[in-house]
């Protein structure tokens, strides 16, 4: 096997450029080399090489060593330079790369292979003293903390010591003979904290970096993301050796950090920050304040250093080219890496630019009216889950605000919650139930689990592209960063903004689309759905198989779900309308009733209730189906806590509190779950079902009175395992709604079937179906019931399971596709032999599961159900599942 592939001056070893094999930094290395953009020569160890480096317990095959001499050989001869020369040497980056990019990976080594007497032919062939030494001393500090892993306080402390003795503030202060000093001082540190002198020897460097971008593969914080993230841990890394060009050889070098479009609001704009005279870490880092790529965003941000189209136009001019070249190769937005040195450009990284949902939306709608992708592929390269940020509220610009400071707007989307300083406790609140916002002087992949439990971040420094910003987009939350008036004091746990203190626990809100970080909380308001948005979900609709539906009980949220586009309700749960304040007691006074009589009675007050809910939804969704279920949990839900509900039950019902408390004490049940409910309530009091069915068809005839458009309810029956079940329930139905029509000289269509929830509903679906004339799949209990985990306590051990790798996700979240699937697919299949024309549907959580839809439509159901506001969500994963 070859483990080592090529790039730059004219080879391209990769071809098509796989990022399977040889990571996405080293597959976009080669494929810009291969279409003649200026990429500094290099190489790629692949990932296979990592892989099979763990399967054989940390060995390299014998062969490496000389394919990596090779690829050595190959940055020499395009660069005329000799790794470890005395007189001019070749340095070169060490840069790992995954497939996707990954943070928790070990940070990239510059300038490898610096040591005592390179440095001198650096700073002969260079003709700049200063430069080797900067270059040198940078080398020892990254490479004891990222491949030594070493203090780097320690480093960073001699480096503010050696500034301070000098009556310097910047870097660029410090003359050639103040670095030599510094690394001196570096090495000193070196043999003090490891034991042993800063490694000499360029191969042992190069091997030493090599080992520590695999290592990192299996460190934590890497497993930590490729948890969250559901990335295998058998891809491995590639590692990219590559030939040093320098950003910090003067006033006509630079490094920058660019996209092709603005990843905030989508924009068809470039956007970036360079640094003059400087090396890639120090944009991303935020040591010093980055200057705008364009004039404009400039004049927009009213900042005076100069832009880069302003201070270098021709190379600006070059990078533009460069990344329209990019845009229409990748075909997408891309995020870029580059360096200038004296006035020449190179690239040296190329990816996807990650994005906000928002700015997703947009350049996929306007690169399919671009030409430069179809309307297919705009549609499937949304991320249906990201459009969570765009479906919930923001600030109410009308709230009052109480600004504390502005930073940079670096994520969009608005969060309040109480300030917290690090991560874990970011994740310990969060657990708690606590909505915490973590603020940070900055972020680092340390922070990934802290970030992830916060609803919102907030940094001191750093610009856009640090890392807080690129994470924060990538998980969809809200971010302030570089905010450079907080002072955070970690160790009293005290965050100053002016004259203003605030503690850990108080309440924080910050506005990610404006960068305003405000005291307090301040209230929300819902968002916009026309636009880009309404555009691809028009799209979407037009490649979209599976029907979708909302949950919803209220007329409110049944506006809400049309709204976003709901195609009818899959599930009105009838006992929610039960808790009205209004009515609770009467529902009370039914289930302690000890006679039908008195359940008739108590029924009797709730029919006008129910009847009237009905009649709303069913004017709300004019003309489309709704499904409703008959009530279905255990009837001690509804008893009444404390003695003035029982007083006042009492009244009601007209009997003695203490016989009412003996009634409750008889609904006791050991596991209610499977207790005494669903359709177990309508076979022992068929009066329920009676009104409930009466109710329902009686409202019916109402609206299609009224002129509106006649709704078509389809009358559900919950937790059935038997045709007996279905048969008795249905034949409750059918006989309230002849009474009802023949009582009201008019009818409406209507449907009966059954929810199937139940292992043995499943199994006997073909005799079931001869009844039913439609199936939602409760996927809820029907999970809870096929694995027997309760939903209720599974949160106690279930992320267990999923760390055990027992369970690739949360079965309650996303459809046990392997079990529960199974079932789905047996009874999809037993049902439709029976009556080839039922209707099937899915109405548990996993409706608005992007995963799961997909499994849907693979089943060949006809619709989904998700609460309201994941219809979106649905619509659009129905879409890329047909696709
Ligand atoms: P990351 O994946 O964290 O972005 P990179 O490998 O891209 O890490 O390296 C970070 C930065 O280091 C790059 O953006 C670039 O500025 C700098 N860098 C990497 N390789 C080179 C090189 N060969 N010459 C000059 N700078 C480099
Ligand atoms: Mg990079
Ligand atoms: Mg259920």
């Amino acid at each position: 096997t070859r483990y080592v592939y090529r790039f730059g001056g004219g080879v391209n070893d990769g071809g098509k450029g796989d990022k399977n094999l040889l990571g996405g930094k080293g597959a976009n290395l080669d494929g810009m080399a291969a279409i003649g953009l200026p990429v500094p020569p290099g190489f790629t160890i692949t990932t296979e090489m990592c892989t099979r480096y763990y399967e054989d317990g940390g060995q390299y095959p014998e062969s490496l060593n000389g394919e990596v001499a090779n690829g050595i050989a190959h940055i020499e001869s395009v660069t005329g330079k000799k790794f470890g020369d005395a007189a001019d040497p070749l340095l070169v980056s060490v840069r790992s790369g995954a497939r996707i990019s990954m943070p928790g990976m070990m940070d990239t080594v510059l300038n490898l292979g610096l040591n005592d007497e390179t440095v001198l032919g650096l700073a002969a062939a260079s003709g700049d003293e200063r430069f080797a030494w900067d270059s040198y001393r940078r080398f020892i500090q990254m490479y004891s903390d990222v491949v030594l892993e070493l203090d780097h306080g320690a480093f960073e402390e001699a480096l503010e010591i050696a500034k301070e003795d000098n009556g310097y503030t910047l870097d660029t202060e410090l003359t050639a003979d103040d670095w030599k000093a510094l690394v001196a001082e570096y090495k000193a540190l070196v043999q003090k904290l490891w034991n042993k002198p800063f490694p000499q020897d360029v191969h042992d460097q190069l091997w030493g970096a090599i080992n520590a971008v695999f290592g990192s593969w299996q460190a934590d914080r890497a497993k930590v993301y490729r948890r969250l993230n559901s990335i295998p841990g058998d891809w491995g890394t590639a590692v990219n050796v590559q030939a040093m060009v320098f950003g910090n050889m003067g006033d006509t070098s630079a490094t920058g950090v660019a996209f092709t479009r603005d990843p905030a609001t989508g924009e068809n704009v470039y956007y970036g920050e360079f640094l003059i005279n400087a090396q890639g870490e120090d944009v991303v880092a935020g040591i010093r304040t980055p200057q705008y790529l364009t004039l404009a965003a400039r004049e927009r941000a009213g900042a005076k250093p100069l832009s880069m189209e302003e201070a270098m136009p021709e190379t600006y001019a070059e990078l533009a080219r460069v990344f329209d070249i990019l845009e229409k190769h990748y075909r997408d937005m891309q995020d870029i890496e580059f360096t200038v040195q004296q006035g020449k450009l190179w690239m040296l990284q190329t990816r996807s630019g990650k994005r906000t949902a928002k700015a997703a939306l947009k350049i996929a709608v306007d690169m399919a009216n671009e030409g430069l992708i179809t309307q297919e592929e705009a549609v499937a390269r949304v991320d249906p889950a990201a459009l969570d940020q765009l479906l919930h509220p923001t600030l109410d610009p009308t709230a009052p605000r109480d600004v504390l400071t502005k930073g940079l707007p670096a994520s969009p989307g608005a969060a309040s919650g109480l300030i917290v300083f690090d991560a874990d406790t970011a994740e310990r609140r969060n657990e708690l139930g606590d909505a915490v916002i973590l603020v940070r002087v900055e972020t680092s992949p340390e922070d990934i689990h802290g970030m992830h439990a916060a609803k919102g971040i907030l940094t001191a420094r750093g610009g856009m592209t640090s890392h807080a910003a690129v994470v924060a987009r990538g998980m969809g939350r809200p971010c302030v960063s570089g905010a450079g008036s907080l002072s955070i004091d970690n160790a009293n746990k005290i965050l100053r903004i002016g004259n203003r203190e605030l503690k850990e626990g108080d309440i924080l809100t910050i506005d990610g689309a404006t960068g305003e970080v405000m005291a307090g909380e301040v209230p929300t308001v819902q968002p916009e759905l026309a636009g880009d948005f309404g555009v691809l979900m028009e799209w979407a609709d037009k490649v979209r198989r599976l029907k979708v539906r909302a949950n919803a009980e209220t007329p409110q949220d049944c506006k809400v779900a049309r709204e976003f586009g709901a195609e009818g309700v899959g599930l009105c749960r009838t006992e929610h309308m039960f808790f009205d304040a209004a009515r609770i007691t009467a529902v009370r006074e039914m289930i302690l009733a000890d006679s039908e009589k008195g359940r008739r009675a108590a029924l009797d007050k709730l029919l006008p209730e129910q009847r009237d809910d009905f009649a709303q939804i069913f004017m709300v969704m004019a003309g489309l189906p709704v499904t409703i279920r008959l009530l279905d949990p255990p009837l001690h839900e509804f008893l009444p806590h404390g003695e003035a509900e029982f007083e006042e039950v009492a009244r009601g019902a007209g009997v003695s509190v203490d016989t009412l408390k003996r009634r409750a004490a008889e609904l006791h049940e050991f596991n209610p779950m499977l207790g005494h409910r669903g359709c177990r309530l309508g076979v022992t009091y068929p009066e329920i079902y009676e009104m409930q069915a009466r109710a329902i068809f009686e409202a019916a005839l109402i609206v299609k009175a009224r002129g509106g458009e006649a709704p078509i309810p389809e009358v559900m029956i919950p937790l059935v395992a038997t045709r007996k079940e279905l048969e008795l329930m249905k034949a409750i139905v059918d006989k309230a709604a002849q009474e009802v029509f023949a009582e009201q000289g008019a009818s409406v269509e209507y449907l009966v079937g059954t929810m199937i929830e139940l292992p043995r509903a499943a199994l006997k679906a073909g005799e079931i179906a001869e009844v039913g004339e439609f199936f939602s799949f409760g996927t809820n209990d029907l999970t809870q019931t096929t694995i027997g985990i309760s939903r209720d306590d599974a949160g106690r051990f279930l992320t267990q399971y999923v760390d055990k790798g027992i369970f690739a996700r949360d079965p309650f979240v996303s459809i046990d596709v392997e079990g529960v699937g199974e079932l789905i697919q047996l009874a999809a299949e037993r049902g439709r032999k029976t009556r080839p024309d039922i209707k099937l549907g899915i109405c548990g959580e996993h409706g608005g599961d992007p995963a799961s839809i997909a499994f849907c439509e693979a089943t060949g159901l006809d619709y989904v159900s998700a609460s309201p506001y994941r219809v979106p969500i649905a619509r659009l994963a129905a879409a890329q599942a047909a696709l």
